[in-house]
C-alpha cells in the first residue's frame, strides 16, 4: 500500500523529470546563469520560488542550472536575479 504522500511525491518527481528534460532540450543544455553546457545528469532543475515557499514545479517557476550555480542559489537565494 502506498500512502497519498508517497503517490504525491512520485507524481512530483515524474513532473520534475519531464520538465527538466523539456527545458534542457529547449535551452540546448545550457546553465541559465553561467552558460556552462551539460546533459541531463550534469544539470539540475532549480525552482525560482522554492517549494518550501509555495513555489510550484512548473515551467514559469523552474530553470536549468549547473550544480555549482544551483548550490550557490540554494545557499544564497537573494542572489537570484
Ligand atoms: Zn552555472
Amino acid at each position: 500500500m502506498k500512502t497519498p504522500q508517497q503517490i504525491a511525491r512520485r507524481k512530483e518527481l515524474a513532473i520534475r523529470s519531464k520538465l527538466k528534460k523539456d527545458l534542457i532540450e529547449e535551452s540546448g543544455g545550457l546553465c541559465m546563469t553561467c552558460g556552462t553546457t551539460g546533459d541531463f545528469r550534469g544539470l539540475s532543475l532549480s525552482h525560482i520560488t522554492a517549494l518550501s515557499r509555495g513555489g510550484k514545479t512548473e515551467r514559469g517557476n523552474c530553470e536549468i542550472l549547473c550544480y555549482p550555480c544551483h548550490e550557490k542559489y540554494e545557499k544564497h537565494p537573494e542572489r537570484r536575479a
